[in-house]
């Protein structure tokens, strides 16, 4: 397949690769609201149209492609190695907007194409048995082995990956496979077309050439898979004018002429291959990376090459930016290096926080997904959305509400009804991240127990069955970041009965008094501040500094000179394990 120089560099025939792609690493934390500042709002009950990025692209897709009953809004990626999370801001995205022409009352079709017919270039580093794979250079990447052999392919396995993870996620695209679409032929009448357009096709990606660049000698808008030795190390030796081609391959010597309306092994070059399946399947809408929305990048041959050659306007798109990643997904992260996948994201994140962090920041700025304390704020960041979007916070103003809203209504995983009417169910059980990760310590890492001491709780708003599913969620989450991604200082394990710490004989009088005086009465205390007054009247009793007293405390029930605020700690454990584990003093 041929590799385009554009403008002195080099660059790959199909470069929307799953896995190629390095992360932008970026230290910044650019999360924002996700609306333009720069909109003019109206104080209207109507929902306005420039509140929010997705609906913004809805509208100008319709402005631009006419007011249709349905549009088609495409995504895309080649399963050449673990799709991660940069790729799936493409989905995402795609998804936001398909959800936004939908509440304008527009049906539409979400296309994702998997372009498993791309040709297998190079083994990604964080792969298994790389010599064994290596053996499939310059197949078809859906010929390739799955090494992990679960699936019937290399590509099928990385597409599973992606297809099971979605729908948690509340993404339900049409598949579609590209291997299947060639090798059955589907697109011969696409393939004829730039057969016989290609001097205008060679011309149009000249243009964006310099002198020094241009396409020399001859040249073919298709790659041909050798029916022998299935590698795309092959030259056209000759096209009849109609549906017959003739290749040659350098690997094995095969030589054959084949009819393009029953061959299994043609294929256009990216470049055509995108803009003919824009036509194809008629797309409105597809975003795109970067590298694609460069000058003379793909996407703008592809505009020229969709409209002089496939009639069809390109689609409406926007460019959207690199993810930066900051702290570790964890040591089940399926990482190598960089690569953080969907599955990681939403290890720490439930679905709709997920989903929050992309609906709530414009695609077309860099942003970094955070798996280290910045976790904890993501998550009230998002409660506090969740209170406006429920009205049980006010909102600033009508404009901060709608956009609170906007923001809230696009995170949530199964879509609920757009503008300010009451919401679905009931509002989620809302609990801090951080105390949850603490109460999911103490109950060492038991959900089911962490949970029932919930329902059991005096503290706080009741409980009620129907939040039980998502709270369960939250919880997993945030007992695999304790576990797994939280730094060291934040992770404990209480004590079990019978171990003691090493303190001095003042610091065990006063654990002694902190157990007889306040842990005795711990269920007496109205709230966490008179708990707190309660400690520090032990620590004055005792002729002690608080932090002493604290450093003892925490020696005394986990092992560590520093832990949970105490007063809050002592309260969400049960008297009677407090007890024991102070009983030794
Ligand atoms: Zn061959």
């Amino acid at each position: 397949m041929a590799v385009f120089a554009v403008g002195g560099t080099v660059r790959l025939a199909h470069p929307r690769s799953a896995g190629y792609t390095n992360h932008a690493m970026s230290k910044q934390h650019k999360h924002e609201s996700g609306t333009n500042p720069a909109a003019n709002h109206q104080a209207t009950n109507r929902r306005d149209a420039t509140a929010h990025w997705a609906d913004e692209t809805a509208a100008k897709i319709i402005r631009e492609k006419g007011d249709k009953a349905r549009y088609t809004c495409a995504s895309g990626i080649t399963p050449s190695g673990t799709v991660h999370i940069g790729n799936f801001r493409e989905i995402i995205s795609t998804e936001l907007v398909a959800r936004a022409l939908r509440d304008l009352g527009k049906e539409v079709r979400f296309i994702y194409s998997w372009d498993d017919y791309d040709v297998f270039r190079k083994v990604p580093a964080n792969m298994p048995k790389q010599d064994e794979l290596a053996k499939y250079l310059r197949f078809p990447i859906t010929m390739v082995p799955d090494p992990w052999e679960r699936d019937e392919s290399y590509a099928r396995h990385h597409e599973v990956d992606i297809e099971t993870a979605l729908p948690r996620m509340g993404i339900h695209p049409e598949f579609l496979y590209q291997a299947q679409k060639y090798r059955a032929s589907t697109y011969a009448a696409g393939i004829r077309k730039a057969l016989e357009h290609r001097g205008a096709l060679k011309d149009i990606l000249d243009k964006f050439r310099d002198e020094d660049h241009k396409i020399q000698g001859e040249w073919w808008p298709i790659s041909v898979f050798c029916d022998e030795c299935n590698r795309d190390d092959t030259d056209i030796s000759g096209w009849d004018g109609e549906w017959g081609v003739t290749y040659h391959c350098n690997l094995c010597g095969h030589t054959e002429t084949v009819d393009v309306r029953t061959a299994k092994g043609v294929k256009l070059g990216w470049r055509i291959d995108w803009p003919m399946r824009w036509e194809f399947e008629q797309v409105d809408f597809e975003p795109a990376g970067k590298d694609h929305h460069s000058q003379g990048g793909s996407f703008d041959t592809a505009k020229y090459v969709c409209k002089d050659v496939y009639n069809w306007d390109a689609p409406i798109s926007f460019r959207y930016d690199f993810i930066g990643i900051k702290g570790s997904a964890g040591k089940m992260s399926s990482s190598s290096g960089k690569v953080v996948t969907i599955e990681d994201l939403l290890r720490v994140y439930t679905p709709e926080v997920a989903r929050y962090l992309f609906a709530g920041t414009r695609p077309n700025t860099e942003f970094t997904i955070s798996f280290d304390l910045d976790v904890i704020k993501i998550y009230e960041d998002y409660d506090r959305l969740e209170r406006v979007a429920w009205k049980i916070d006010p909102a600033k103003d009508d404009e901060a509400y709608r956009k609170a809203r906007r923001i809230y209504e696009l995170s949530q995983v199964e879509p609920v009804p757009a503008g300010d009417g009451t919401l679905p169910g009931i509002p989620p059980y809302q609990i801090p991240f951080r105390h949850l990760c603490n109460l999911i310590q103490i109950a060492d890492g038991d959900i089911e127990q962490t949970i029932a001491g919930l329902e059991n709780s005096a503290d706080g708003p009741a409980l009620k069955p129907e939040q039980i599913p998502s709270l369960r969620q939250r919880c997993e989450c945030a007992r695999h970041w304790a576990e797994e991604c939280a730094p060291d200082e934040f992770r404990f394990r209480l004590r079990p009965t019978g171990e003691t710490a090493a303190l001095s004989d003042t610091e065990a009088a006063a654990i002694r008094d902190l157990r007889d005086t306040v842990v005795a009465r711990i269920g007496d205390y109205a709230d966490d501040k008179a708990c707190a007054e309660a400690i520090y009247a032990v620590a004055e009793k005792h002729g002690m500094d608080g932090k002493v007293l604290f450093r003892a405390a925490y020696q005394a029930l986990i092992g560590k000179d520093q832990g949970p605020r105490l007063a809050n700690f002592l309260r969400s454990i049960s008297k009677e394990r407090l007890l024991g584990i102070l009983a030794g003093y």
